[in-house]
């Protein structure tokens, strides 16, 4: 066992068993041994790579999108350009590169990043060089103005909680010690959950994932702003989708503590609910490859290659391929955008 599964199994020892949302946060954000704390997992040498490591075309359309949703919304004097679970920092700096063209967008914005690793910050404070930053724990420390937020493979890495149909009602799949290893095992559970599934149904809630997406969407109702959420997952949870990855292959979620990246599918439905109950709008889902078509993904693909010849070219191609088609990331990343009630919805989700 990790220095970390040690820790787990001391605890669960002392205390009894733990929730998987307990166990996630240990091993990715634990201070000493945490995944987050500890690793580089980001790119080809890394343990996944991310839409904005993939091309600066995502960056760069996002990045747009949000300075014609400024514009649209009367060109804020002032106001928060935000960024959740910013990793490497290479989306902010690819929004920041595409709209400097934008008059006074970079003059009026606050840039703010929103970063529980002290490591990822020192990274991020390389990648964006001499731009002005500033970096918060939560959501709930952004400056009180409108907010005009991305965040991109952030609401995977959120703890869940899974619970599973039983005979006699619902319970709780949590995190054990049995024969000095960690395992699942249930504990009863009186979380208020439909009763008209099938035995054996399993449910993954993500109440911090709600919490955050009401905090920016109040904001936003109260301010103005916009919020572009993009991340794999679906309307609804389906079942349990909790995993672990490393070097770009699944591994047991338990094999590892602190030494994977665990993540689990984002249900976007429990976050538009929560961000229309905050008083925002919320968009339809829309897939990853569906924003960025709408975006003009294919005619900047297009400009960016004809400056390109040989692998240079080729690679371009497949990124634009990897990031769009249906087959690749186009599908199974989604996305939704929050925005204020009295507003239209943000360019690319409005046809
Ligand atoms: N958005 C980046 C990286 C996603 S990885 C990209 O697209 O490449 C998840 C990021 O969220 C990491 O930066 C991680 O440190 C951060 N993170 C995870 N949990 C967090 C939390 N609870 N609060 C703040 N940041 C968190």
């Amino acid at each position: 066992m990790s220095a970390l599964g040690h820790l787990i199994a001391a605890r669960i020892a002392a205390t009894g068993p733990i929730t998987l949302a307990d166990y996630m946060a240990e091993c990715l954000l634990h201070p000493v041994h945490g995944y987050y704390t500890t690793r580089e997992p980001f790119g080809t040498a890394g343990d996944f790579i991310t839409a904005p490591e993939i091309s600066q075309m995502f960056g760069e359309l996002l990045g747009l999108c949000l300075a014609q949703s400024w514009a649209d919304q009367g060109a804020a004097a002032r106001f928060t350009l935000a960024e959740l679970g910013p990793g490497r920092g290479t989306l902010m700096a690819d929004i920041l590169r595409a709209t400097r063209g934008v008059a006074g967008f970079h003059a009026r914005a606050d840039v703010v990043l929103v970063e529980a690793s002290p490591r990822l910050r020192d990274l991020q404070r390389q990648t964006l060089g001499d731009h002005p930053a500033r970096w918060v724990d939560h959501v709930d420390a952004l400056p009180d103005q409108p907010l005009f937020l991305v965040a991109n493979e952030f609401f995977d890495a959120l703890p869940i909680r899974q619970f599973q149909r039983i005979a006699t009602g619902w319970a709780e799949r949590v995190v054990a010690v049995r024969d000095s290893a960690l395992g699942l095992a249930l504990r009863p559970s009186a979380e208020p959950l439909p009763h008209d599934l099938p035995q054996g149904t399993i449910i993954e809630t993500c109440r911090p994932g709600e919490q955050i997406a009401q905090s920016i969407a109040a904001q936003i109702a109260r301010a103005g702003g916009v919020a572009l959420i993009v991340d794999y997952g679906d309307w609804q949870s389906r079942g349990d989708t909790f995993q672990a990855l490393r070097a770009h292959q699944y591994h047991d979620v338990f094999a590892a503590p602190g030494s994977a990246d665990l993540t689990a599918h984002v249900a976007f439905g429990p976050l538009a609910a929560a961000a229309r109950a905050a008083g925002a709008q919320a968009t339809a889902m829309m897939t990853q490859g569906d924003l960025l078509q709408n975006l003009g993904i294919a005619a900047r693909a297009e400009r960016l290659g004809a400056q390109m010849t040989g692998t240079a070219r080729d690679a371009h191609i497949r990124a634009y391929h990897r990031l769009t088609h249906p087959d690749e990331m186009g599908s199974l990343f989604k996305t939704v955008a929050f925005y204020p009630p009295d507003q239209p919805s943000p360019p690319g989700f409005d046809l």
